[in-house]
């Protein structure tokens, strides 16, 4: 954790700035160890302090090592003010997560200090995950398998995708999951072209698809797996989309690789796709990176510009087909970029997706 702190601090130094105040949960976590709901960071080029309040000073004293935990009795700004040294100008702050009203006090407080807005400072460190969070996200990735595993008993004509929904959280949870990594999806029958279709009261039906996107939580990080699952005997038309699916997934997979740009992986999947006639009904990018965030950097999307996949990326990778009135396919599972190539981490079988 302390050479995450270290990286930060030497970008600090190479951009020209004095402190960063990080007020984002998953950075202030990834920094830290620290995972209460309350909290922010003052970080300078040479000291890291954890400001909290009376709730969790404790909790922080436990999580974190080498941060001066300083409790907080009034508003952070001006605990910042009290900390803040006093022959250095340049404060760098979250522009997109700091509120109007913490940069207003912060700038009242310390009316000589230069606030400087950043932009992904953080995030950017998280992109290439370490051992430590290599080991978490596997653990979370693990519980997610189970999941799929246990949907193969728990999915039968006649129950509602509500049921099914409530039923795999409670599994997951019951296995180890902290929660649900987001709110799971089921959508099945003609639900299944909405690709982020709620769970509703409606009952599955044999000789339906059914899509299940769900995901687990160990130690703050998420897993995403999406499997789609057909009640008895595919029809012929089922079973194709199914395929041109998986072969999208599979060539994306093996188009991804450190160096290789993340617009070039969605491209992949978006081809197979396309080539088999089914362009306009895949409109979503092909996958994202996943980690203390059930979406965070980099995006597997053909606005992805520039960005290109390093070694330590987990990424998903999802693509899927929907067709209004009809019902839809996508598969997800996570995969990390290595030194190689990548390594697909989901487990979960997608052979037999026939009940
Ligand atoms: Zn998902
Ligand atoms: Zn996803």
């Amino acid at each position: 954790m302390w050479a995450r702190l270290q990286r930060l601090q030497s970008k600090l130094a190479s951009q020209g700035l004095e402190g960063l105040v990080v007020v984002q949960p998953e950075n202030r976590r990834y920094l830290s160890g620290f995972s209460g709901s309350e909290g922010v960071l003052l970080i300078l080029t040479d000291k890291a302090y954890l400001c909290t309040d009376f709730r969790y000073v404790e909790q922080a004293a436990k999580q974190t090592t080498g941060w001066e935990i300083v409790k907080v009795d009034t508003a952070w700004p001006e605990v910042v003010k009290l900390l803040w040294p006093k022959d250095r100008r340049k404060l760098g702050f979250e522009a997109q997560y700091l509120s109007y009203d913490g940069w207003h006090k912060l700038s009242q407080l310390l009316p000589a200090i230069n606030l400087v807005p950043t932009s992904g400072l953080v995030e950017t460190l998280r992109i290439q995950k370490d051992e430590q969070e290599l080991a978490l996200l596997r653990q979370a990735i693990a519980l997610a398998d189970k999941g799929a595993e246990f949907l193969r008993t728990c999915l039968s004509p006649d129950r509602t995708e509500k049921e099914v929904a409530l039923e795999l959280e409670f599994f997951l949870r019951d296995q180890g999951s902290e929660g649900a990594a987001f709110p799971f999806i089921v959508a099945s029958g003609a639900r299944g072209s909405l690709p982020h279709g709620e769970p509703g009261d409606k009952k599955l039906r044999q000789g339906e698809l059914v899509t299940i996107d769900f995901g687990a939580i160990y130690q703050g990080y998420h897993s995403d797996l999406t499997r789609t699952f057909s009640l008895g005997p595919p029809t012929p038309k089922q079973e194709a989309i199914y395929e041109i699916v998986l072969a999208a997934q599979s060539k994306a997979i093996a188009c991804a690789g450190p160096g290789v740009r993340c617009a070039e992986v969605d491209q992949a999947a978006r081809d197979v796709i396309a080539s088999a006639g089914y362009g306009d009904f895949f409109g979503h990018a092909t996958g994202h990176g996943v980690g203390l965030a059930i979406h965070e950097a980099p995006r597997l999307s053909p606005r992805a510009g520039t960005d290109v996949l390093l070694s330590g990326t987990v990424v998903t990778v999802e693509p899927g087909i929907y067709i209004p009135g009809w019902g839809g396919v996508r598969t997800e599972d996570v995969i990390l970029i290595t030194d190689q190539g990548a390594e697909v981490l989901s487990q979960a079988p997608k052979d037999a997706f026939i009940l």
